[in-house]
């Protein structure tokens, strides 16, 4: 099952992203992972993003294109995977279609004004990555590995609006482009009311 998530900040897609991966045994493959572990590496295309990043400039979309195919060849894709966060642009996702047939494209909807409350009250583990709402956590201490929660840059209220822009801007001409090949959910209710329409779609599809 070749699977391409969309949708905007905060919208629950990554928790989406890992229930499917649960149930469907396919990995989570998000860009942000991507860069932040190949950082870590020392090959040709490591130092590039390094270098790139060093100077403070965007990644361009070929070397992000790079990236995503080097991780789609390893053997735990062989079976499929589960795209979150990429493609980007019609660019990316034109690039995608020569590398990789994607089974199909899921979009999950959410209103702004619940995606800017929800975002805030976001708190990011800085040792594992987990993310917890406020709500759930409120002595922002991550459950996992008892390192003190931080509230990214991203999830704080003067940069989501940018975000959410940034974001209407580039899906507008994707959602053009995947057009008929969309599954649409709205994430308004709990994260189970969101993935049990999913579920059952990618039951029919992998029947
Ligand atoms: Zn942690």
């Amino acid at each position: 099952m070749k699977i391409v998530l969309l949708g905007a900040p905060g919208s629950g897609k990554g928790t989406l992203a890992k229930k499917i991966s649960r149930d469907f045994g396919v990995p989570q493959i998000s860009t942000g992972d991507l860069f932040r572990a190949i950082v870590k590496e020392d090959s040709p295309l490591a130092n590039k993003v390094k270098e790139i990043m060093a100077s403070g400039g965007l990644v361009p979309d070929e070397v992000t294109i790079e990236l995503v195919k080097e991780r789609l060849q390893k053997e735990d894709c062989k079976r499929g995977y589960i795209l979150d966060g990429f493609p980007r642009t019609v660019n990316q996702a034109k690039a995608l279609e020569k590398f990789s047939k994607i089974d199909t494209v899921i979009l999950v909807e959410l209103a702004s004004e619940i995606i800017i409350e929800r975002l805030s009250s976001r708190r990011t583990c800085p040792n594992c990555n987990e993310i917890y709402s406020l709500e759930d956590n409120k002595e922002e201490i991550c459950k996992k590995c008892n390192t003190h929660l931080i509230q990214r840059d991203d999830d704080k209220p003067e940069t989501i609006k940018h975000r959410l822009e940034v974001y209407e801007n580039n899906t507008a001409p994707l959602i053009n482009f995947y057009g008929e090949r969309l599954f649409k959910v709205s994430s308004a209710g709990s994260p189970e009311e969101t993935y049990q329409p999913v579920k059952t779609f990618l039951e029919k599809l992998e029947a």
